[in-house]
């Protein structure tokens, strides 16, 4: 059983780094701009979220479910490419979870589950940060077709 709550970083995620997750059984890529985080339940269980997940990728599977931690309702995710369950959505968000965060990342990844690679920014190849990715900004898209900089932002 998974825990529950958003990660506890509503802000300070523009510093973060940005990171392409992978499935650890498939290699499935199952996100493209993924978040180290820190769950606010729990603090010392390191997960991976995201605001954007590529549903072709990944499938909501079973039914909603609450766990003891909180009233935030959640129903896991598993990836496409095998079927293993890899993390959860929080599908409705309970008021105290909103109110601690809301940075809009109600998707987790568990790091049993997925492992990261560090997205570089092309022009000098330091590492992505959150700062630095315009909404809506879809990287496979714009990996694909060289379009960083113009239609992207
Ligand atoms: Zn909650
Ligand atoms: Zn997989």
């Amino acid at each position: 059983m998974p825990p529950t709550c958003p990660p506890s970083n509503a802000h300070p995620s523009r510093s973060k780094s940005v990171c392409r997750l992978y499935c650890r059984y498939c290699h499935n890529n199952v996100c493209s701009r993924g978040m180290r985080a820190l769950l606010l339940a729990d603090n010392r269980i390191e997960l991976f979220s995201t605001d954007m997940p590529p549903m072709l990728r990944i499938q909501l599977v079973g039914m909603d479910y609450t766990t003891r931690s909180c009233r935030c309702k959640i129903r896991n995710v598993a990836c496409l490419g095998c079927g293993n369950e890899i993390g959860y959505h929080i599908t409705q968000p309970c008021s105290e979870c909103l109110k601690a965060c809301n940075n809009g990342h109600f998707w987790m990844f568990l790091t049993e589950s997925v492992y990261p690679v560090d997205l570089k920014d092309q022009k000098n190849s330091a590492l992505m940060m959150w700062a630095n990715i315009p909404q809506e900004y879809d990287l496979d898209e714009c990996v694909a077709y060289g379009c960083r900089d113009t239609i992207c932002r």
